[in-house]
């Protein structure tokens, strides 16, 4: 959660804005939960909001690119030139876990990157190809290249943006994973998968909690385990099961908690093989619903402490 808290967005102007490390480490759980209660101002335009609706509303509404550096670490850009065909091996300016690289070139080059997912790096490679015809008649026909097609020599320029992780204790969370997911499907407009995943993301958060709760009562990880599996039913988990162990249960808070029985029907007729025909409107609903569930259990249990 900290990762989430550390960054905010202002949902008025969309500018965002990141605590220091420092700053983070001085906050206890307890002042980082009612701090996303807290209303703050923004610094740049003046409006008022709340922290947690500054944070949701900045994944919400995040591009892809934003959204990594809510997930990760450590960014680094830099333009390059590498030459038609061959890989070129670019050096990161320091060891990291490379979780994301994002591409771009204004010739008409395709590209494609290769790196270990596994353990820290120091580079990546690179490497371009000519388009096919069909792409570049696609891209001509959808007006790109507006003065006609740049003509490719050998060498291109690219631009590059690396993600990662420079620490070891970055280890992303599951559903933390799961919402770089969301955020890359709703991209990619597959507002199923994205309804899909929302739900799974809180259902991986609520586990968690629950499994820490359970400890919490001194149980140990196979019985705990265990009580987890056998309650089979979501509801009675976010539900009853939350309230018996944490004195609240997700209806702690009406409204959200009504809009996540919305996303659990939706996530039903999905799983039931209905096909439906969702906009990227009720993706960013389920996303939103999903985040939101997430920081009522964290702020309205001692789960968190
Ligand atoms: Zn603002």
């Amino acid at each position: 959660m900290n990762e989430l808290i550390s960054k905010n967005y202002c949902p008025h102007c969309s500018l965002f804005w990141q605590l220091e490390e420092k700053q983070m480490e001085r906050l206890s759980q307890q002042q980082l939960k009612s701090m996303l209660s807290e209303n703050i101002t923004c610094r740049y335009c003046d409006k008022n909001f709340t922290f947690y609706e500054g944070m949701i509303e900045g994944i919400i509404t995040a591009k892809l690119f934003r959204a990594f550096d809510l997930m990760y670490d450590f960014s680094f850009r830099d333009r390059t030139f590498i030459m038609l065909g061959q890989m070129k091996t670019i050096k990161l300016p320091k060891e990291m876990k490379l979780k994301e690289v994002v591409l771009s070139t204004k010739a008409p080059a395709k590209l494609s990157s290769s790196y270990s997912r596994e353990g820290f790096i120091e580079s990546f490679d690179v490497i371009s190809s000519e388009l096919n015809p069909e792409t570049k008649n696609k891209i001509l026909a959808s007006g790109g290249w507006k003065r006609g097609l740049p003509e490719i020599k050998d060498w291109v320029e690219i631009e590059y943006h690396a993600y990662g992780n420079t620490k070891d204790q970055r280890e992303n969370e599951v559903w933390i994973e799961l919402l770089s997911q969301i955020m890359k499907q709703i991209q990619q407009e597959q507002y199923s998968a994205a309804i899909l995943s929302s739900e799974i993301m809180f259902e991986s958060f609520l586990d968690k909690s629950l499994f820490i709760s359970l400890k919490n009562q001194g149980l140990n990880d196979e019985t705990s385990y265990l009580i987890l599996e056998s309650v089979g039913n979501i509801q009675t988990k976010t539900h009853k099961l939350l309230e018996k162990l944490e004195g609240n249960g997700l209806q702690i808070n009406k409204s959200v908690n009504k809009e996540w029985e919305k996303l659990l029907r939706k996530r039903n007729k999905i799983g039931h093989g209905e096909e439906i025909d969702f906009k990227k409107e009720e993706a960013q609903q389920a996303l939103k619903t999903a985040l939101e569930a997430i920081c009522t259990i964290y702020i309205h249990t001692d789960i968190y402490t």
